[in-house]
């Protein structure tokens, strides 16, 4: 099963007690759906577990079931036409069924539970999320211009922060940024599915960090090498020309550590030295080397 289609399993999970809620739910299912309007609702949805909530879900908010439950599996369509069940649910919302768009009526969304709610049928009917591990965009498509614009402005109430575009007649608002699809699958009750959004998320952020490490390693390795290089020839120089044997035992002993280690970091080659020494003493040491190396005139 994709991601989105496990989130809707966990949504379905949530329990169905208060009417207040159903009915908020079935709202924003129906603004969601595929037809809403005066003379029809039809419902088709391919998802198991809300094809199983939509008649618990009808009958919680209106006392009402569809007029033909589908059968079978794959495309699942409800649908509603007898004119008593639509003239109830009509008036549930206070909709008009003459008018010519669709609005959301704020007054049937006034406690935060049935907010909540309203944001889960919605997401159920016409949502969609993509998998944390690929990519973070959830989002909601209606045909209802107008509801999509005031389920802008209700989101924005709540803090959240979506983007909105047209796209193939549908109006879409959508999430980019993974704490905003985190809290919204948290407060629309999919809090397992937002720890997933964080876990990717971390596991993301994890391997960035670790590739930058890498990389910036790499990078000091690179120096380590060079400086290695470079005291390695100025000792070799050094000792060709016979000096090496005429300077101080300390730098003697630092010129045969690093021809004998030329892998080794400065702290490694420090440790060898008897006694030990800072690495800064040895550093000291080598450039020392270096330096007297390059007064050597090439034999
Ligand atoms: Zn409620």
């Amino acid at each position: 099963m994709t991601f989105g289609g496990e989130v809707k399993n966990e949504l379905c999970r949530a329990g169905l007690s208060r009417k207040c809620c159903a009915q908020a739910e079935a709202y924003g299912v129906l603004l969601y759906c595929n037809t809403f309007c005066g003379s029809e609702i039809r419902i088709v949805t391919e998802h198991e577990a809300f094809a199983q909530r939509l008649p618990a879900l009808f009958r919680k908010a209106f006392r009402l079931s569809f007029d033909r439950l589908p059968e079978g599996e794959g495309k699942r369509v409800f649908s509603i036409q007898a004119p008593d069940k639509l003239r109830l649910i009509h008036q549930t919302y206070g909709v008009d069924p003459e008018a010519l768009a669709l609005h959301i009526n704020f007054a049937a969304l006034e406690e935060p539970c049935c907010r909540a709610a309203f944001f889960r049928g919605a997401f159920l009917s016409g949502g969609s999320v993509t998998d944390p591990r690929k990519g973070y965009h959830l989002e909601l498509a209606t045909s209802h211009r107008s509801v999509s614009r005031e389920m802008l402005a209700l989101l924005r109430e709540e803090e959240f922060a979506p983007k909105d575009a047209d796209r193939k007649g549908n109006s879409v608002i959508y999430f980019k940024q993974s704490e905003y699809i985190e809290d919204f699958l948290t407060a629309i009750g999919a809090p397992v599915a937002a720890m997933d959004v964080m876990t990717a998320k971390l596991e993301k952020d994890l391997r960035g960090s670790v590739n930058r490490r890498v990389n910036c390693d790499a990078a000091n390795l690179d120096k380590v090498v060079e400086a290695a290089q470079g005291q390695l020839e100025a000792i070799r120089r050094l000792e060709r020309s016979g000096r090496l044997e005429t300077l101080p035992d300390k730098l003697q002993e630092a010129a045969r550590l690093r021809a004998a280690h030329p892998e080794d970091t400065l702290a490694q080659l420090a440790e060898q030295c008897s006694p030990p020494v800072t690495k800064s003493a040895l550093n000291h040491r080598l450039r020392k080397l270096v330096e007297l190396g390059g007064q050597v005139e090439d034999i």
